[in-house]
């Protein structure tokens, strides 16, 4: 087992992460630097997470298309925000069949440009809008410094595109799908959000206005776990996407753009991991529960099987994602140790005086130990395992929520401000300027994460100048 074993989280919570990727089989590295392989139990997940949320988006009237990966490199220099902000990380293809081509194509790193090419064909009148697009797809972004999930050079998302009549219209889609995100990660993924408005040095490159949610990491660093943003007519008037509205009259656009990555792998795994590795919200599992039969004799290995095959036959029967580990030549142990690793949510023994008293162990991920360990009748099985299941998503969030809220400080002043930041969030008045902004960042290494939409009332003075402040916004180190 020694080889299964993780550094703490306390002793090194980055080197934690790390291993656990790879161990629990989630994804390692590629030949390329920077770019990640995600493995059959990772994509399970993620496909969990396109379900989860494309469900959302198709219930609020959004369809899926799919954009080519290469876009002219003019496209991207056509709004002026949009180039400077992704030149530094853009991948550009000069060769095409042994030719070099005559206008070089960017892989695409966000595709508001092919799109917005394609929008100025599609709407011609108010008779076609809104026009609501997602896609799910993968980018590129050269970046320098990357770590599996969090920030890789190639990364799996969705990106919605959405073009409007009016700026209302647009920014009553932006907070929806700010809402479908912030719904999904707390109600799927039990990861307590914080969804709120980003500075102007924050913003999208290319957006009036971005929305993000943010959440606490078990080390009390944020993670931004998904964005949505109001284009205004930025892109309408670089690319000429333009309807005649109901008096004839020619009018531009207004677009939006929103996306959540396989970057929220990475919440999930920093919200909710433990020493002993993954844990996982059981909505998203991919296995949500693994029968782990326990024997000696060849007559009690036939015995337990049998009792452990009828067992998951019910479960699967009534929806359950679940899995029994027959491997041969692995102890219990071993196979406890190995499911724990991967964070499956319940765990279920059974051996030979199980089957012969005609009950199971329920073994929780959550709850380690004695305290998470229940006798169950084999009788009923599946209405119990689903109240447990339900009981381990709800004790998950509660768990987050309360480790953030105890992270998370209100300072009176400056001091306490810095002392805040070096272990979890700071909720502070700030008075709106870049200047005070970009000095917090880096005295403190902490930058504005949001200012919460949910805000407690009130006017304040910002924690730094100590001029006038009608918001608060959340501050803290970041991924
Ligand atoms: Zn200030």
């Amino acid at each position: 087992m020694a080889d299964q074993k993780l550094p703490t989280r306390a002793e090194d919570f980055s080197e934690w992460y790390n291993q656990l990727v790879l161990k629990a089989e989630l994804a390692d590295y590629a030949p390329v630097r920077g770019c990640m392989i995600v493995r059959p139990y990772g994509w399970a997940l993620w496909e969990n997470i396109q379900q989860a949320l494309d469900r959302r988006f198709k219930a609020t009237g959004h369809v899926n298309a799919a954009f080519p990966l290469l876009i002219p490199r003019s496209f991207i220099e056509k709004e002026q925000s949009h180039v400077a902000g992704f030149s530094p990380e853009l991948a550009v293809v000069t060769v095409g069949g042994g030719e070099k081509l005559e206008e070089p194509l960017v892989i695409r790193p966000t595709s508001e440009t092919i799109i917005g090419h394609a929008y100025a064909k599609w709407i011609q009148s108010y008779r076609d809008l809104p026009v609501l697009i997602n896609q799910w797809n993968s980018v590129v972004r050269w970046e320098l410094r990357t770590k599996l999930f969090l920030r890789t050079l190639e990364f799996f998302w969705q990106e919605g595109h959405t073009a409007h009549a009016t700026l209302e219209e647009a920014e009553a889609e932006t907070r929806q799908m700010l809402d479908i995100y912030t719904d999904f990660a707390v109600n799927e993924a039990a990861v307590p959000v914080i969804p709120g408005r980003k500075s102007a040095s924050e913003r999208f490159a290319g957006a009036d206005q971005t929305y993000s949610i943010e959440a606490m990491m078990g080390d009390g660093k944020a993670l931004q776990s998904g964005t949505s943003h109001n284009l205004g007519q930025n892109f309408a008037k670089a690319f000429g996407i333009r309807y005649l509205d109901r008096e004839g009259a020619l009018q531009f656009c207004w677009t939006t753009s929103w996306g959540l990555s396989t970057r929220f792998i990475g919440a999930i795994i920093m919200v909710h991991g433990d020493d002993q590795g993954l844990i996982l919200p059981p909505r998203l599992a991919p296995t949500q529960v693994v029968f782990v039969p326990i024997y000696k004799t060849d007559e009690e290995k036939a015995q337990v099987l049998d009792a452990a095959r009828k067992a998951s036959a019910a479960l699967l029967a009534a929806g359950i994602r679940v899995r029994t580990d027959e491997r041969d030549g692995v102890s219990p142990g071993f196979k406890f140790n190995d499911w724990e690793m991967r964070g499956v949510p319940l765990r279920i023994e059974i051996g030979p005086k199980d089957v012969a008293k005609g009950s199971v162990v329920l073994a929780r991920r959550d709850k380690p130990g004695r305290e998470g360990k229940s006798f169950v009748p084999q009788e009923g099985l599946a209405a119990a395992v689903v109240k447990t299941l339900e009981e381990i998503q709800k004790a998950l969030l509660e768990r987050a929520r309360a480790f953030r809220d105890a992270n998370t400080r209100e300072p009176k002043n400056y001091d306490e401000f810095k002392a805040a930041v070096e272990t979890g969030f700071a909720l502070a008045f700030w008075c709106g300027s870049a200047a005070c902004e970009a000095r917090i960042k880096e005295e403190t290494k902490a930058t504005m994460r949001c200012i919460p939409l949910e805000q407690s009332g009130g006017k304040g003075t910002c924690i730094l100048c100590g001029q006038a402040a009608a918001e608060k916004g959340v501050f803290g180190r970041a991924y």
